[in-house]
């Protein structure tokens, strides 16, 4: 990029907010998932204005902008492919508002989201979607991947709790979607247009967030299978009975042996399936609530079964789920993780499928996740060379033939990004992608607004 261009970005953002040596730029370059291209420079902007004025330079001269939160997308969202300028969001990073009259947030994107719930629940109140990344994740990156987490089973995804946006437009205008209420239909709904878009249709720089009243109470469960069926038809037969955990967590076998071998907790070795449940809500209704689970939990075969309210004990209950996704690099270097979603009463045939295919593919291929809502992360870990890469490649196209045949989706909240971006056409009729790529033509006709990303090149 010309000189001239960074100094203009430089003389916007101040100089001590543009990172430009390689060493820096280098660090923007990936994030857990791609390892891409280098930016020509790293921007942290302190406001829209900000944003707007580096967004009308990007049409003048046609540079790349590559919005980024804290980088932890899994499918190469915020990475660079052919230079440009990232903006980073960690200085736009304040909550600008709790409403506890009307249960209201307004924040700036760079808001840590475990900081963000922290806040709220001082007040008493509760904002659901809990990536695993929530430690470190941003509100702004968890709105534009629409991401999920063990809560979504009761209380939905972040889209659920997002009433209104400011965002920058690829060309520069600064405009407001959505409402400050809990209800809003004049117009089409742009706000949900913008959640999930991948930083692909505009730079979001404020979000309002609906909260809800904290639960009262938690219940966590830990339930040990020897048999994955067992498991899996125990998640069923729960939602079945009417109850609504706020949390079911599975790990399947493979999982369990790679965390148990990583970071003990003493499971035994024969155990096929493990759920983790949570219950949450008034008092008086969370021990009913445990009750009925641990004997549906026994009805479908549980060799073991803890259940806890106190604090300490439920993270305890957590550590082999909560050290699984670090834990799976000790198998091999390089992962692959893909994020499935399937229909609940078709979980078992996804789980023969990847048992069968990891026998057959002779690479490790772990699956847990988000089994209340369907949700599998799917982990296939390799060396890192090319036959392993290719092999990979090959059981990623088995993987989502088999989850679109059992009637599911190839992205439950991770998103496409560059990742799975040739894998697009697999699930969404030509049709239906040239309408998608003529509304990104319409917001961003110089397509400078983080290109590359979604549709398959
Ligand atoms: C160990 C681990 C566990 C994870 N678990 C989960 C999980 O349970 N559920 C889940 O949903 N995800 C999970 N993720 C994925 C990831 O954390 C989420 O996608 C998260 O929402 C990304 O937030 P971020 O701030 O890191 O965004 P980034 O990775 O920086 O960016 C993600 C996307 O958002 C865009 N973006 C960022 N900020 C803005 C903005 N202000 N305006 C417009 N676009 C923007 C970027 O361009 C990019 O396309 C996990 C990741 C890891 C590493």
């Amino acid at each position: 990029m010309d000189k001239k261009i960074i100094e203009e970005i430089t003389g916007i953002a101040g100089k001590e907010n543009v990172l430009t040596s390689l060493e820096e730029r280098k660090c923007y370059s990936y994030d857990a998932r791609i390892d891409g291209g280098i930016p020509d420079c790293v921007v942290f902007p302190s406001s829209a204005k900000e944003v707007s004025k580096i967004l009308i330079l990007a049409n003048n001269y046609l540079f790349p902008v590559i919005p980024r939160g804290s980088g932890s997308g899994l499918t190469g969202g915020s990475v660079p492919i052919r230079g440009g300028v990232v903006i980073s969001f960690t200085r736009m990073n304040r909550i600008l508002e709790i409403d506890t009259k009307n249960l209201i947030a307004a924040t700036e994107p760079g808001v840590i989201t475990y900081i963000f719930q922290e806040e709220v629940a001082r007040h008493g109140l509760f904002y659901p979607p809990d990536p695993a990344s929530y430690k470190y994740s941003s509100i702004g990156g968890n709105v534009a991947e629409c991401a999920g987490g063990p809560n979504s089973l009761k209380y939905g995804v972040t889209r659920d709790y997002v009433l209104g946006l400011e965002v920058v437009k690829p060309t520069g205008e600064i405009i407001t979607t959505g409402v400050k209420t809990m209800k809003g239909v004049v117009g089409y709904d742009l706000t949900r247009l913008f959640v999930g878009s991948e930083g692909t249709l505009g730079i979001i720089t404020k979000i309002i967030l609906k909260l809800i009243p904290l639960p009262e109470a938690k219940a966590t469960i830990l339930a040990l299978f020897k048999e994955v069926d067992e498991a899996c038809e125990a998640v069923s037969a729960i939602i079945a009975a009417r109850i609504v955990p706020s949390t079911m967590e599975f790990m399947d076998r493979a999982s369990i042996k790679c965390s148990e071998q990583a970071n003990p907790m003493g499971l035994p070795h024969d155990i096929g399936g493990l759920l983790l449940i949570e219950v949450n809500g008034e008092r008086e209704s969370i021990a009913s609530q445990s009750e009925k689970i641990r004997s549906i939990l026994f009805e479908y075969k549980a060799v073991q079964c803890d259940i806890t309210q106190d604090p300490k004990e439920a993270d305890r209950l957590w550590q082999a789920r909560r050290t699984l996704s670090q834990a799976t690099y000790n198998l091999n270097p390089v992962k692959i993780a893909e994020d499935v979603v399937i229909p609940r009463s078709n979980i078992p045939g996804l789980i023969h499928a990847l048992e069968e295919m990891e026998k057959r593919y002779g690479i490790p291929i772990l699956s847990f996740g988000h089994a209340g809502d369907g949700n599998f992360h799917v982990s296939i870990m390799i060396q890192d060379n090319d036959i392993q890469r290719a092999k990979a490649e090959e059981a990623v196209k088995e993987i989502f033939s088999k989850t679109l045949e059992l009637g599911g989706t190839i992205s439950g909240e991770h998103g496409i990004g560059l990742a799975k971006a040739s894998y697009l056409p697999m699930e969404l009729s030509p049709e239906v992608i040239d309408t998608m790529k003529k509304i990104k033509k319409l917001f961003d006709p110089n397509n400078i607004l983080n290109p590359g990303k979604i549709f398959p090149v």
